[in-house]
């Protein structure tokens, strides 16, 4: 029998990554882009050109997007603001006589760690990706979680104070994501540089507040700026608040992050935090391995599935 493949596509804000996939995870051609276009319609015809483009070679294909997915795996209901209008009617299956597979982009992430990345070998798999907010997927014993509708594993969500501290992007307060997102490293900082003594001696010390990004801070980090490396503790701080509390609830075997200040992290300092303070069996902890292809191995291995 011949090997199955599949197409693996990631459906981002700003660009659409793809290329073949066997069962394994291993890319099998070169990995091509396309920008993202802003309407539906258009969404489709480009879907649509890139599956002609491989249609003979490949068995099924997988798609991963932002929002949230249907029970099904064939529409994205809920979409983020970066997909145009239109696009939470689109009916991904229609887009080939060939099985189209869809699946949310935190999902198919964790999904690409387990089969072919950092938890390889693992059985219950939490995902926390780190980017603007946090997105979140688990492997349970070796099925993908998705709750009752599909959204489950929203862990940005979690609420991790009751007395409405700071407002988060969603509107709501204290969501873990603002405090332990890029938004949240942003968030510590500004309030560290108006109550950290060590800010008048850092090299951000002329910035205003609101303005220090996350890159001033990772670089600061790297320089040894006490103000930074303070404001980034701080932030890792309320990572682990975050990532104790799912381990006493889901009990994995293995924790993988992923995300560009994820390299900062002091992961062996993470994981004894976590092991000293859980209330369940000890967890590793580990960096995503395969980064801003993850969404793309991750659809075309469940597509496989
Ligand atoms: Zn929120």
């Amino acid at each position: 029998m011949a090997i199955k493949k599949a197409l693996g596509i990631d459906i981002g804000g700003t660009k659409i990554l793809y290329s073949v996939l066997d069962a394994n995870g291993n890319i099998l051609s070169e990995i091509k882009k396309r920008p993202t276009p802003k309407s539906a319609e258009e969404i489709i015809s480009v879907l649509k050109s890139i599956i002609e483009e491989y249609y003979d070679e490949i068995d099924v294909i997988g798609l991963s997007s932002a929002g949230a997915v249907n029970l099904e795996n064939t529409m994205v209901l809920s979409s983020t603001p970066n997909l145009p209008k239109g696009y939470n009617s689109i009916d991904f299956s229609m887009l080939s006589d060939k099985k189209v597979f869809v699946e949310n982009d935190a999902n198919c992430a964790v999904w690409a760690e387990y089969k072919s990345g950092a938890a390889k070998g693992y059985n219950t798999v939490l995902m926390a990706t780190i980017g603007t907010g946090i997105g979140g997927g688990l492997v349970y014993n070796g099925q993908l979680f998705r709750g009752s509708t599909g959204n489950a594993l929203e862990v940005g969500s979690m609420k991790i104070f009751a007395d409405k501290r700071q407002k988060c992007t969603c509107g709501r307060y204290d969501c873990w994501e603002s405090y332990a997102s890029g938004t949240g490293l942003k968030n510590c900082a500004k309030i560290g540089a108006l109550s950290y003594p060590e800010f008048k001696t850092s090299m951000l010390k002329d910035k205003k507040p609101e303005e220090i990004t996350t890159y001033d801070i990772t670089d600061g980090v790297e320089k040894g700026d006490a103000f930074c490396q303070k404001t980034f503790e701080q932030w890792q701080e309320y990572m682990f608040v975050g990532l104790v509390s799912l381990t006493d609830i889901f009990n994995p075997d293995c924790i993988v992050i992923s995300g560009g200040m994820c390299e900062f992290v002091d992961i062996e300092n993470l994981q004894t935090k976590i092991n000293n303070e859980s209330v369940v069996t000890s967890v590793t902890v580990k960096l995503a391995q395969t980064k801003n292809n993850a969404g793309m191995i991750g659809a075309g291995l469940l597509a496989l599935q």
